[in-house]
């Protein structure tokens, strides 16, 4: 499939043709472990990674892969790598660029659990996270060591509608010759496209809008295939001899498609974090939707944040599309499409009025999820961003007077009734 066509095109058709055995329309579910092998000559050629084909479902599994042709498809990738979560593909991008010793520089606007995996997990692997404000580039630039090997963010941040200026950080990740890594969830490839902002690999939890009905979780890491993973010596996984497969050099070998053929051939192989076929056939589903339900998304976001900025209840909203918001003038060249569907908004009664609030509200869901069809409320504070001390909570957006809603794409003048009836008796 060529880039050459439109994205609401890709969304359908990248990855897909009718299946050659029976001509089926739809990508059929492979819910098959193995595969036969023509012959011990074929088998050999496969397990050498001498010819590209099909296995065991642990490495590869055809509806898995069609959507992983579609996912890169839609970023403009040169390949990616299907996971059975948003986390396990955070640590599948990290897995080979990183060892014992290792750092990366991480935003201190992040996803409740992406701070705890980097700040407490990732430390039993002997790596570490330096949380940075990405908005202070210098500190970016100080915080990088020798030992640095990567820089992560997200492209329109969670839970806060902050938008990272991915165009100033990736030139500071080039100067280093480090990759950036984006997490491009909230954000979704129909409303921004990393990779034309000098990022090198983007990471999903396909369990958000890529589905987009709250029905599987899953992740996927995408690769720009543009990065020389040769220029240094800071990448010996991708640029040395791979001893599993007789010493193959993977960046020699296999080009702009080193990272993901590695993905597959040694990160699926061995940490097995796999996205089932299932799993794959529903998030397919949501995809040939996506720029649809993004445009909903993006106008209902729209039209509830204008009006709880105007209520009196309300302190503050941080819809990045709304002109009061410090990150409005990154919108239009970061996410032209829109700000996304993600905010949050503080209430003058407190804390305790938000609690109220979230147990009012009667069409908006109270759950720890997003990027839903249907409009989802959360107060990060007692939940999400619990773990985290009371400065990381302010740091992360998240503050104790805040609460975080993901706009669905219901009509926008019920779900606007519904949250006035809940701001009347909060404030009661
Ligand atoms: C949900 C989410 C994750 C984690 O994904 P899971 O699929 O829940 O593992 C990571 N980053 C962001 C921005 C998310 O919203």
């Amino acid at each position: 499939m060529t880039k050459t066509y439109g994205f609401d095109t890709l969304q359908i058709h990248a990855g897909a043709r009718p299946d050659p055995a029976t001509g089926a329309r739809q990508v059929p579910i492979y819910q098959t472990t193995a595969y036969a092998f023509r012959d011990a000559e074929h088998a050999a050629r496969l397990f050498n990674l001498q010819e590209v084909g099909f296995i065991y479902s642990r490495l590869t599994n055809p509806t898995v892969a069609a959507l992983q042709d579609r996912i890169a498809a839609l970023e403009g990738g040169a390949g990616a790598i299907c996971c059975s979560s948003g986390h396990a593909a955070q640590i599948m991008a990290l897995f080979p660029l990183m060892a014992p010793g290792c750092n990366i520089i991480a935003s201190t606007r992040l996803y409740g659990g992406t701070v705890t995996q980097f700040s407490q997990t990732i430390r039993r692997f002997g790596w570490s996270a330096r949380f940075v404000d990405l908005d202070d580039l210098a500190a970016v630039e100080a915080a990088i060591d020798e030992n640095t090997r990567a820089i992560f963010c997200e492209s329109i941040a969670n839970p806060g509608g902050y938008i990272t200026d991915l165009d100033a950080v990736s030139a500071v990740a080039d100067r280093a010759g480090l990759p950036l890594i984006v997490d491009n969830t909230s954000a979704t490839p129909y409303l921004c496209r990393p990779f034309d902002h000098g990022a090198t690999l983007v990471v999903h939890s396909t369990t958000k809008y890529l589905t987009g009905n709250g029905t599987v979780t899953g992740g996927v890491v995408v690769d720009s295939g543009r990065f020389d993973w040769s220029a240094s010596d800071k990448f010996p996984s991708l640029s040395q001899p791979e001893p599993a497969y007789h010493g193959l050099k993977f960046h020699e070998t296999f080009g702009p498609l080193a990272f993901t053929f590695h993905g597959i051939a040694v990160g699926l192989r061995d940490l097995g974090m796999t996205m089932n076929p299932q799993g794959a056939h529903y998030t397919l589903m949501g995809i040939e939707t996506l720029s649809l339900r993004m445009e909903r998304h993006v106008a209902n976001a729209r039209r509830v944040a204008e009006w709880l900025e105007k209520d009196p209840r309300v302190s503050r909203v941080t819809w990045a599309g709304l002109p009061s918001s410090p990150y409005h003038h990154r919108v239009e060249r970061i996410c032209p499409k829109g700000a996304g569907a993600l905010f949050t908004f503080g209430l003058r009664d407190g804390y305790d009025a938000c609690v109220k609030l979230v147990s009012a509200l009667e069409l908006f869901s109270h759950v720890a999820n997003l990027g839903d069809t249907r409009s989802l409320i959360i107060h990060p504070a007692s939940t999400t961003h619990r773990q985290l001390s009371p400065e990381q909570q302010q740091a992360a957006g998240a503050a104790p007077d805040m609460v975080r809603v993901s706009i669905g794409i219901e009509n926008a003048e019920d779900l606007i009734a519904d949250l006035d009836q809940a701001l009347a008796a909060a404030s009661a």
